[in-house]
């Protein structure tokens, strides 16, 4: 039976849905202003294994991954490139879809966009209003009133007391309580606006999120999930905002995957060592990626290093390698194996104990493949069969181990003449084709990095 580590009660429990057969399933999904980087790749490659593994058990899955298309980010960096907010947004939904497509990551069954549900938004806030849980303040800003929601830091562990001695409100804010958070955000001149009862104005994100999977899976569903630094406070409020508004429990399980170092530190902007999906996608193939990300166990940290990709790639060539010349078509899964991959997976979805039989398969595959051996056949269609639950090595081998070097070097001469391409595209605002050139570099292993002074760039 499958047993699954709940946030909410920190421990592995038994995974029994709400309705027999049947899960529904809501993961946050990204702000789109950027392109995705190995947090997000590791969100949404550890997501699309666990809604393939619940399906492979048997249950009918609705799975929703949100997108957050409206707040600061996204306004300040429209603004800065003197574009509409939509365009920004649209671009990078679209850049989002090919990194996901990339990884293998099947699409959610609902991707709904905050500005596309501000009628539920706005009714979940008038809800919170009518029942007193949340106010406007002397700006316009609507807020939720913490104090009046008894179960807050039930997720986090946080107590209201230590997070209020530890809080200050920023000047530009009018809440009653440091913890309170908003809900409905007063339009500034010059921004985007949706009409409400409380004036023109935007929401704030932790109300999206509760408002959108509400209506995509009901008051009360099974599994919310997303990135651990989303425990708190998105996660809280989002409980607080829910629980208060239905007067039931929202989410039964909450499952959290850890974070990305690189080199052994935090991965962060500030200190340098920040990677897009395109980046590492220019370096490495990306069943290589997902191969790396799957080989961590969703709670561990995972460790971004050019030694740990590279060493993802060997053991991926080594999967290929034996299942190549061998004919799983003529084959059929071995039931022992998929006995012990089932009992690895039912443990909280330990992929990392799932590879490890995917090499003792290999193993045995080598050896039956040199001695001819009939069961060569099934012993193969065992290891396609149990890869594609993870979705791993459904290429044709020749066709990925042929790809498996890196692309094709430009010279420093094609490389300048693209530059100057792209800032020229730049100049008359042509992002499109500032972005496809951006994309060609990064496929031929070229990085760019946009500075005060200019475009640098260097080889992966
Ligand atoms: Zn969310």
């Amino acid at each position: 039976m499958l047993h699954v580590y709940n946030s909410l009660t920190r421990r592995k429990e038994p995974f029994e849905p709400l309705e027999p057969g049947r899960v529904r399933m809501y993961v946050c999904g990204m702000t789109v202003y950027d392109y995705c980087h190995l947090g997000h790749a590791r969100v949404l490659v550890v997501f699309d294994v666990i809604v393939r593994y619940l399906r492979e058990l048997g249950f009918d899955v609705t799975y929703v991954r949100n997108i957050t298309d409206i707040d600061d980010k996204i306004i300040r960096r429209a603004s800065e490139n003197g574009e509409p907010f939509e365009r920004l947004t649209q671009r990078f939904i679209e850049a989002m879809h090919e990194d996901a497509a990339a990884l293998g990551v099947l699409p959610p069954d609902h991707e709904p966009r905050a500005t596309a549900s501000m009628d539920d938004i706005i009714r979940m806030i008038e809800t919170l209003v009518a029942k007193g849980y949340a106010y406007q303040a002397d700006n316009g800003d609507v807020y939720y009133d913490v104090s009046c929601f008894e179960g807050y830091g039930q997720l986090s562990g946080e107590r209201p007391d230590d997070l209020r001695a530890g809080a200050r409100i920023e000047v530009d804010e009018a809440k009653d309580d440091p913890l309170d958070f908003v809900l409905w955000k007063a339009a500034k001149p010059g921004e985007p606006s949706w009409p409400s009862p409380w004036g023109e104005g935007r929401p704030g994100w932790h109300i999206e999120c509760s408002a959108m999977s509400t209506r995509c899976l009901g008051d009360h569903f099974d599994i919310h999930g997303g990135g651990m630094d989303l425990k708190f406070p998105h996660h809280e409020n989002e409980i607080a905002q829910s629980e208060a508004a239905t007067g039931h429990k929202f989410v039964n399980y909450w499952i959290h995957n850890g974070f990305i170092q690189v080199d052994e530190e935090k991965m962060s902007k500030s200190l340098g060592n920040f990677f897009t999906v395109r980046e590492v996608l220019g370096r490495y193939q990306p069943e290589v990626v997902r191969f790396f990300i799957l080989s961590s166990h969703y709670r561990s940290p995972l460790n971004y290093s050019e030694d740990n990709l590279d060493q993802a790639r060997s053991g991926l060539d080594r999967l290929y390698t034996a299942l190549r010349g061998a004919r799983p078509d003529e084959g059929e899964m071995l039931p022992d194996f998929l006995l012990r991959f089932r009992d690895a997976m039912d443990d909280d979805f330990n992929t990392p104990e799932a590879i490890a039989l995917l090499f003792e398969l290999a193993r045995d595959l080598n050896r039956a493949k040199e001695q001819d051996a009939p069961e060569a056949a099934d012993l193969a269609a065992t290891l396609r069969g149990l890869g594609s639950i993870l979705g791993l090595l459904q290429a044709d081998p020749q066709l990925y181990l042929r790809g498996g070097g890196a692309p094709e070097g430009l010279s420093d001469a094609e490389i300048e003449a693209l530059l100057a391409a792209r800032a020229e595209a730049r100049a008359r605002k042509d992002w499109a084709e500032s972005d496809r050139i951006r994309d060609q570099l990064r496929d031929a292993g070229i990085l760019l990095e946009d500075g005060p002074r200019g475009t640098s760039w260097r080889r992966a």
